[in-house]
């Protein structure tokens, strides 16, 4: 259960960030499965069907084997997130965001779905990157992953950097990459400072993303859990939404924002 103290009593950040009435979201691929976009481990999820499949989000293998950067640009080139639409959960949050309740939107979906759905990008903490860039392991050098797919399509089944000969990747975090400290930064005050915080179509189990429920929760907010499966960050939810987030979120959206 989340603590009883109220949500204004002191906290190592209150004295920083004055605390008013606020949300902090924090989303996971649940919340894109209505749009089409299959999870990682969910009961239909990319993982639980084919295990493998994790091989090409761990950046060692990335980095040591062509063969699996030339399977990650096809995967990439395949993914449904490129003609997917926002649906009624990635709405509600756009709702949430114009009733002027929400503090901060924390996701570690890399499909810009909530840019489209007409988040704000500011108050969009990309926790784990996003799919729509791609970027240089060596040399930095940013550009757009549709031109490196358009490569992909010409013949070069594994694109250098066009810049310096580098490996290319999506700019996404892979499993054993370090996530950008200023984002994480801003995720962690927003979970500091915010009197409730929603974790939304995740399994909790990828941290430090899901450790964020825990920040909340020691600075005095209420955690709402809504998720088809548990998580193990149940037990300490005020709350555990366990219905499909397509009707959930919109109803969890005009109480909070009431
Ligand atoms: P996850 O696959 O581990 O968990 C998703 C959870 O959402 C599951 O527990 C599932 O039961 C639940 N869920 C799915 N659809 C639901 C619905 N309609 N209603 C209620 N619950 C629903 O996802 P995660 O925790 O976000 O971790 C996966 C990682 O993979 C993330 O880091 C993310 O970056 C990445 N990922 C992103 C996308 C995307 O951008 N859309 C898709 C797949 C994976």
């Amino acid at each position: 259960m989340a603590p009883s103290q109220p949500a204004s009593s002191a906290s190592p950040s209150s004295s920083l960030t004055p605390r008013r009435p606020s949300v902090t979201v924090l989303t996971g691929a649940g919340v894109s499965t209505d749009s089409g976009i299959p999870d990682f481990r969910g009961p239909a999820g990319v993982w639980t069907r084919n295990p493998a499949a994790e091989k090409l989000s761990d950046i060692d293998h990335y980095l040591a084997d062509p063969d699996v950067r030339k399977r990650s640009w096809l995967a990439r080139r395949a993914n449904p997130a490129w003609r997917a639409e926002p649906n009624a959960g990635h709405l509600a949050l756009v709702e949430l965001e114009h009733r002027g309740a929400l503090r901060a939107l924390v996701t570690q979906n890399i499909d810009r779905l909530h840019q489209k759905a007409g988040s704000s990008p500011e108050l969009v903490l990309e926790l784990h990157g996003n799919m729509v860039e791609s970027v240089c392991i060596t040399c930095g050098a940013r550009g757009m992953t549709k031109d490196a797919l358009d490569r992909v399509d010409a013949g070069e089944e594994d694109p250098p950097c066009l810049a310096c000969g580098g490996i290319l990747k999506t700019a996404t975090v892979m499993f054993g990459q370090a996530l950008d400290p200023d984002v994480l930064q801003a995720a962690a005050e927003a979970a500091q400072a915010c009197t409730t915080f929603v974790a939304v179509g995740t399994s909790l189990q990828v941290h430090p993303a899901a450790g964020l429920c825990e920040v909340a929760v020691r600075n005095g907010a209420e955690l709402i859990v809504v998720n088809a499966e548990a998580t193990p960050y149940d037990d300490l939810a005020a709350r555990v939404i366990r219905e499909p987030i397509g009707t959930a979120l919109p109803a969890l959206v005009d109480e909070l924002a009431r």
